[in-house]
């Protein structure tokens, strides 16, 4: 079986317009003879917007279930979209959320990860000869609710469906050529790069270069699937991460994280406070905080946490190191 994943994001399909091009592309691929499964994004700031509309009506007190209830909704629309559109022009399409696309998660809502994908379903389907549509970010746990995969998950949800069918290709597309030198948007001489090694991407992505999602890089290490990407509207020959086979020291990334922030723990002896560093730990996990970089002193621990959830952390950590004392 032929099968091409293609992936477009949220600037992609924010419009009609961008989809009637989107149409194209799929059309274009499938007359290749290949099989074509799309995994689309929620249309422009869709996500965004869901998290506000939630966080207006309930004071910010968001129970992670129902909000990725909600968020998976943006995803859906799209998928409608371009599937209504496909059968509209007299192809067979068909949409699927992740959960009937048999992408299976943990219940780690707003942050599921993916334990297993049986895409016996979208097999089926590609059997009658129907271009599939499937919504990113989302699973289901085993219960059968619905999850989401972590902010920017849909590149995450194309590379394990592309695992899962064993595709020829894996194209992750975006309003850019491809991957930079450093974020165009910041330095606007960077070079793209045609080839990119599997490890590099994954650090680069990991410290905020925001065109692929780490968990995405990583996956795609585990299956050894070769990621195209590329611009959605443009011709570009875009860049493959893939398998290092070549000695290369050459220096291909510098990037920056925005949006965080720095919190300082300080006491005596924080080294081989050993109670201090598990209830750091514990309490990271629980409120599903990621930390990218911690520093340890004889006087202080250093952490480096998303600005957006800094507040929370420090009263937790404030409530649990000093208070509880
Ligand atoms: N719509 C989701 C987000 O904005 C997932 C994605 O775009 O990859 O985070
Ligand atoms: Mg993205």
């Amino acid at each position: 079986m032929n099968i091409t994943v293609q992936k477009y994001g949220g600037s992609s399909v924010e419009n009609k317009e961008k989809l009637e091009l989107i149409c194209n592309k799929i059309i274009k691929e499938k007359n290749k003879n290949n099989n074509v499964v799309v995994v689309v994004s929620a249309q422009g700031k869709t996500t965004n917007n869901l998290i506000s509309k939630a966080e207006d009506y309930t004071n910010f007190c968001l129970d992670k279930k129902d909000l990725d209830f909600l968020l998976a909704t943006g995803e859906m629309q799209t998928a409608s979209l371009l599937s209504l559109m496909l059968n509209s022009k007299g192809h067979k399409a068909v949409c699927l959320t992740g959960a009937q696309a048999g992408v299976i998660t943990d219940s780690n809502f707003g942050n599921a990860k993916i334990i297993d994908v049986v895409p016996s379903n979208i097999i089926s389907y590609i059997e009658e000869n129907y271009i599939v549509i499937v919504t990113g970010f989302q699973g289901m746990d085993k219960l059968g609710n619905i999850t989401t995969l972590g902010r920017g998950g849909s590149d995450l949800s194309a590379v394990a469906l592309a695992g899962a069918l064993k595709a020829k290709k894996c194209e992750i597309y975006s309003d850019i050529d491809g991957i930079y030198s450093a974020d165009p948007k910041v330095i606007p001489n960077s070079k793209l790069l045609s080839d990119i090694s599997f490890d590099e991407m994954l650090e680069a992505a990991s410290a905020g270069a925001k065109v692929l999602h780490n968990r995405s890089v990583n996956l795609a290490k585990e299956y050894n699937i070769k990621i195209l990407a590329k611009n959605t509207f443009r011709n570009s020959r875009g860049s493959k991460v893939q398998k290092n086979i070549k000695e290369d020291f050459s220096i291909h990334f510098i990037t920056k994280k925005d949006d965080v922030s720095k919190i300082c723990i300080v006491g005596p002896m924080m080294l081989s406070n050993r109670e201090a560093i598990s209830k750091i730990f514990k309490t990271a996990n629980e409120e599903n905080i990621e930390i990218y970089m911690i520093s340890f002193s004889e006087l202080a621990i250093n952490i480096i946490v998303d600005t957006s959830k800094s507040k929370m952390f420090m009263e937790k950590l404030h409530n649990i190191l000093i208070e509880e004392k």
